[in-house]
């Protein structure tokens, strides 16, 4: 039977680091306010908190929808070999994207009590007019030709239709790994076995611009990978951002420095966690006002919880 805990299970993932390091307010928000808000009986602060942490933004929900629609051709193409059309697939993406304008603008209602199955967007949870700015808009628009189309010929889109070279590990493989007592999130793109060279060879999709975080993020999949599969060195894994808006992709070998970085990273990072918790055994936080709200007050206005803190 599903358990109903009073406090979340302390997790780590590079999300929630930069999450902490952005505003500790948000933090809060993000990982302790709005724990058990899906409750139907849960206290109001959280709902609302919970609410608020399901808002998307444009751009995030076209690389949400853009990662799942590319899993699912990968996946279709896997199991009959059918490529989709460049057409269609940019159709399927645009109807999801409007499909999104519509739950925010038409089922606000729906979306307040079951804010998990509709979407409801930023701009326009925020915006007086039920409009979305048009140059987001148009924007938008233009990358979601260029990502369709980069994708399609992207290095990994190629070499998959040489399968018989390939092994799949199934993504539902890649969800966290145990460090000590703390689950570490990894969510992988796609992993395979190169048959021919016997690298493994790690993929992550990127729809948004490059970022010097890139580097952590694969040697944490990089770490993940070794202890999995027991992987002797790190010369065997591969590691390729496909960065779908310049169609361009670049591939890394990591060295165990890279490793010792982000495991730096890591212990770092749950130590300042755990500074935030009245008891570390239950993950019981410090009071909200323990958690300062970041100081550039402009920043604010793009965050999903301004309502909270100014309203
Ligand atoms: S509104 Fe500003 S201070 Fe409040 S949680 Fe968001 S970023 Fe932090």
């Amino acid at each position: 039977m599903f358990e109903i805990k009073h406090y979340p299970e302390l997790s780590w993932s590079l999300s929630r680091h930069k999450t902490m390091l952005e505003c500790p307010r948000k933090y809060a928000y993000d990982y302790y306010i709005s724990h058990n808000g899906w409750l139907r009986d849960a206290l109001s602060l959280a709902k609302h908190t919970y609410r608020l942490k399901k808002i998307t933004n444009l751009e995030m929900l076209f690389g949400s929808i853009v990662h799942d629609k590319m899993y699912q051709a990968i996946q279709s193409y896997l199991h009959n070999g059918e490529i989709p059309i460049e057409e269609t697939l940019i159709d399927d993406i645009r109807h999801h994207l409007n499909q999104g304008f519509v739950d925010s603008t038409k089922k606000e209602n729906l979306w307040f009590h079951r804010p998990k199955h509709y979407t409801m967007m930023h701009e326009i949870y925020y915006s007086q007019d039920n409009q979305l700015p048009k140059e987001k808009v148009a924007k938008i628009n233009e990358r979601l030709h260029s990502v369709v189309h980069h994708f399609l010929n992207s290095r990994t889109f190629q070499e998959l239709q040489n399968q018989n070279q390939m092994e799949f590990i199934e993504a539902e493989q890649f969800r966290y790994m145990m460090v000590g007592d703390i689950k570490i999130f990894v969510v992988m793109d796609l992993v395979y076995r190169n048959l021919h060279n016997h690298k493994w060879v790690i993929i992550d999709w990127k729809t948004g611009k490059k970022s010097e975080e890139d580097r952590n993020q694969l040697a944490l999949y990089a770490l993940y990978l070794k202890q999995k599969f027991n992987i002797p060195s790190l010369d065997d894994i591969v590691i390729r951002n496909e960065y779908l808006l310049e169609g361009t992709c670049q591939e890394y070998t990591l060295e165990s420095q890279d490793l010792a970085n982000v495991q730096n990273l890591f212990n770092m990072s749950i130590q300042e966690m755990l500074n935030y918790l009245d008891d570390t055994t239950q993950n019981q936080p410090k009071p909200l006002e323990a958690f300062p709200m970041q100081p550039e007050e402009w920043k604010c206005s793009r965050c999903n919880y301004y309502e909270l803190c100014f309203g």
